[in-house]
């Protein structure tokens, strides 16, 4: 079947879908998320749908902002093997409209690339898989796929992909496989595929001293004082690695602040600080909240004092998948649709991945453990490295302003994909 990806990518940009997390712009973001999903879901109807389900969430007290989600189930014969496509069209913020060159939803097209807010992350690597799909299963034998497109992956995620794998797990539904299309690749289509990710855990630590004048510190308890030894008996804390790979756990400081003015006299009431770790299957989520709470304990840190907040309810476990018939899939594909030689790792951010770990837990199943999951996508650079473009500009990529995708980095994407899926279901 025909489809025209250029046209319909640019259709799907021109929704300014941001994940609906904020008050003031709430009603008109939903809205526009809720019409990215229909549009999504027109898209697909031509291909003979088995079954389409919305599930939407009002929100909750951790996630108090309402999501919308899409269950598209595409079938055809008898099928042993199940696949799970995970994607969102929710985008992040535009970090100044000022600052782009382009308009950020006009889907403009320069130079071979399209631009929009949310092209690379991942409206772009959607439309390529859509692509594969019309492309190919007119001629596939069999098959059984579950599209699955949420609109909170950007921020919390707790009301997006995880519950619409609770929705299919509660109809008895298990994947064979799962194939999160965000934009896995670097420079060139292919050239990189994660096969698990690292574990996430966000904490804040806030200290409550005594503002006063500085030349009367007997007067005064500075929660500067405190809050830095609390920092530096974290930032301490020495990380086993896996061995596994080269991506170890790691922990950053990502803000402090006491408040004060610059150039204050005074000693300032509070301070605070955020940080986020970063950890391999050495750890888990609570070994994790013990050894940060240790650390601060071996410091002699007064909890008086310095109050520590560990986020687990939107921490993410870290993951590592099997590498089988999936990854194989992939790897073939990479090589003779792209050309590259894909490197599998597991670096970069929290994935939807990691969601399929927390509802499909091995320790409930066994069987579970034999799900594979996979990320394979577009690039996070915008692209356009292989027709001799410069790989890196200072605009262009994931999250960055002027965001960008090569078009025809997403005609060979959407190739290897039909690729994928003609040997996954043979
Ligand atoms: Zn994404």
């Amino acid at each position: 079947m025909k489809m025209d990806a250029v046209a319909n990518l640019q259709a799907l940009i021109r929704y300014q879908s941001f994940t609906p997390k904020n008050p003031t712009t709430q009603e008109k973001d939903f809205a526009e998320c809720q019409g990215s999903l229909d549009f999504v879901e027109q898209l697909l109807a031509p291909l003979g749908c088995r079954s389409v389900k919305r599930l939407a969430f009002p929100g909750s007290e951790l996630a108090p902002y309402p999501v919308d989600n899409l269950i598209v189930h595409l079938a055809k014969g008898e099928s042993e093997e199940t696949l799970f496509y995970s994607c969102h069209t929710d985008v992040v913020g535009l970090v100044d409209e000022t600052l782009w060159t382009v308009q950020p939803f006009g889907a403009e097209i320069k130079d071979g690339f399209i631009h929009g807010r949310g092209v690379t992350d991942m409206k772009g690597g959607i439309i390529s898989f859509i692509k594969a799909l019309y492309d190919k299963l007119e001629y596939m034998p069999k098959y059984n796929i579950y599209f699955l497109v949420t609109t909170d992956e950007e921020w919390t995620g707790a009301n997006g992909t995880i519950q619409a794998f609770r929705y299919l797990k509660e109809q008895g539904i298990v994947p064979t496989w799962v194939l999160v299309g965000e934009p896995a690749s670097k420079e060139k289509v292919g050239d990189s595929v994660r096969y698990g990710r690292r574990g996430s855990l966000s904490g804040n630590l806030f200290a409550k001293g005594k503002s006063g004048h500085v030349a009367y510190p007997e007067r005064t308890i500075n929660p500067i004082a405190y809050m830095v030894r609390a920092q530096a008996a974290i930032m301490s804390i020495p990380f086993e690695s896996d061995g596994l790979g080269r991506e170890g756990t790691n922990l950053e400081f990502t803000y402090t602040n006491s408040g004060n003015p610059k150039d204050g006299g005074t000693v300032p009431q509070t301070a605070e600080a955020n940080f986020n770790v970063r950890f391999t299957s050495n750890y888990s989520v609570e070994s994790m909240c013990h050894l940060i709470n240790k650390a601060l304990d071996d410091a002699g840190i007064d909890r008086t004092i310095v109050t520590l907040t560990l986020l687990p309810q939107v921490a993410s476990q870290p993951f590592t998948s099997k590498r089988k018939r999936l990854a194989e899939c992939i790897l073939t594909a990479a090589i003779e649709i792209c050309g590259v030689d894909p490197d599998f790792n597991r670096a970069g951010g929290t994935s939807d991945g990691a969601k399929v770990y927390r509802v499909y837990d091995p320790a409930e199943n066994p069987d579970y453990a034999d799900i594979e999951i996979a990320e394979f996508g577009s690039c996070s650079s915008g692209g356009g490295l292989r027709n001799g473009l410069p790989a890196k500009t200072e605009r262009g990529g994931i999250h960055e302003i002027d965001e960008r995708a090569y078009l025809a980095d997403l005609e060979l994407l959407a190739e290897a994909y039909g690729h994928m899926l003609e040997n996954l279901f043979r």
